[in-house]
């Protein structure tokens, strides 16, 4: 998706309508109000009124379909960082749930990138606000999106540093959550300031490739119409695409450099209504056209680790030219395209991380092992930011991260030093746990107390993993002998 040119506020509610019919545009419009005064003066590096940037991402989310209330906050997401409007004043005007995807990417910060200790420091504080809310991810892509499109009115080390870490941390998590779309945008733009000759060679070769084929390809199109339709499949769409820069420099450097081994230069996307449909498609495709050997992928049966599902076939088209073919129904080509996104589009919206959706905080710690792995062998960086986090979770929801290895009694510390000596049992997922038992990732915690406990036993130290746990139980501890040391001394002085 392109970034819209010369974004007005009347485009986006037009846009939003679209999609959204029962949106409230209100929200919309008074929130663009209200950011607009708040950010009123200011101005971007390009020179434009800061109002632009705002405006812009919220294009670009329209543009993907996105749920209004995520636009909404959107367009006041640097008000609070950047002005003197507070967080506060934005919950009293727009109410909780937008105030509170607005403090999840106030609390992302602005990339400050001094150090690698700030820089993991600033990592986890992503990793914690994506398992508090999907949503506020999806937010700051779209910030990025846009600072990535005007990132030329930066001093070059900057921007350098942006585009490395929207493609070495972004654009992997946009693709572990599914989002295509976001990923190859973030992809594509930071290519060219990561690896500027790489980005003109492969551009190079694939304009190549690509010159001159646009008839050849509007033919083949055409017949792939006419024979579904003749078949009796119906159509959604059937249209052309041509591979992202970043995705085919990646493939190019799996297939030796070599352009001809690589068939999805261009691919031919039919989307269907079912997956009979597909199915159907498949076979019509193959009649009509002989397939490659090894070539037919059914996503369908078996999705992708992300998700993905469509079914891939390379055929012989006309005149021996090796064309893809990409599969699909509609509702895989918005998840394909939008993945967690597609969720929390307008007709299907859901608020918070759902509970039967806790199995995402397991994707997240996988995202985040293959983000750390990646930068392990930064030599400065310390032993004690690399360890793994594990994301658990209040019966009501609430996101505590742990080291891994953390324990019940680790977890009740973090929630509150009370909590933590008071604490005689913990139910984990609704089942009765010990309380030296091991925390796993997605586990739903719930600790029992007891106020009339005295405090903490010395065991747990035995078993405790973090330093706040460790912390507070030594010095109640201490507290407690001390007690007991002046009762003793009291008992042993002379009643008067
Ligand atoms: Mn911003």
């Amino acid at each position: 998706m392109e970034i819209t040119k010369n974004p007005t506020i009347k485009g986006l509610l037009e846009k939003i309508k679209k999609y959204a019919p029962n949106a409230d545009l209100d929200v919309i419009r008074l929130a663009y109000d209200f950011a607009a005064e708040a950010h009123q003066g200011q101005t971007r590096k390009s020179g434009e009124p800061y109002i632009i940037h705002p405006l812009s991402a919220a294009h670009y989310l329209a543009d993907s379909k996105i749920d209004p209330t995520i636009i909404a906050a959107t367009l006041l997401h640097d008000v609070p960082e950047d002005t003197t409007v507070t967080l506060e004043d934005i919950q009293k005007n727009f109410g909780s749930e937008i105030a509170g995807l607005v403090r999840g990417i106030t609390k992302l910060g602005k990339l400050k990138y001094r150090g690698v200790e700030r820089y993991i420091e600033n990592l986890r504080k992503m990793f914690i606000a994506m398992a508090e809310d999907v949503r506020v991810m999806i937010m700051k892509f779209a910030d990025r999106i846009h600072n990535l499109n005007t990132l030329e009115h930066l001093p070059p080390q900057k921007r350098y540093r942006i585009a490395l870490e929207s493609l070495e941390i972004y654009a992997p998590i946009a693709n572990r959550l599914g989002m295509d779309d976001m990923k190859g945008e973030l992809e594509d733009l930071s290519f060219q300031y990561v690896y500027p000759k790489e980005y003109q060679r492969v551009k190079a070769i694939r304009d190549e490739k690509l010159a001159g084929k646009e008839s050849y390809f509007e033919k083949i199109i055409g017949k792939t119409k006419n024979q579904l339709q003749q078949a009796g499949v119906k159509t959604v769409n059937v249209y052309g695409r041509s591979k992202r820069l970043y995705s085919l420099y990646q493939k190019l450097i799996r297939k030796d450099n070599e352009i001809t081994n690589v068939y999805d230069t261009f691919a031919i996307r039919i989307i269907v209504p079912t997956v009979a449909d597909c199915y159907a498609s498949l076979g019509i495709l193959h009649t009509l056209w002989k397939p490659l050997k090894g070539r037919i992928k059914d996503y369908i049966s078996q999705p992708k680790p992300n998700g993905y599902q469509s079914l891939h076939t390379t055929v012989f088209s006309e005149g021996g030219e090796i064309v893809e073919f990409q599969i699909r129904t509609q509702k895989m080509h918005d998840e394909a395209e939008y993945g967690v996104a597609a969720h929390w589009h307008y007709d299907e919206f859901g608020s918070r991380l759902p509970k039967r959706e806790i199995k995402w905080a397991k994707e997240l710690a996988e995202i985040q092992k293959d983000i750390l792995n990646k930068l392990s062998d930064l030599e400065e960086m310390k032993v004690d930011f690399l360890q793994t986090r594990i994301f658990v979770f209040t019966p009501k929801g609430d996101v505590i991260d742990l080291p891994e290895g953390a324990t019940a009694v680790d977890f009740a510390y973090h929630i509150h030093s009370d909590v933590g000596d008071k604490c005689t049992g913990v139910m984990i997922n609704d089942k009765m746990g010990k309380l030296d038992s091991e925390l796993k990732n997605g586990d739903v915690v719930e600790v029992i107390t007891d106020k009339n406990r005295k405090g903490p036993s010395q065991d747990w130290l035995q078993f405790v993993k973090t330093h706040t746990a460790k912390t507070q139980i030594k010095s109640n501890i201490k507290e407690q002998n001390n007690s007991t040391i002046s009762k003793l001394l009291k008992a042993m002085l002379p009643r008067k």
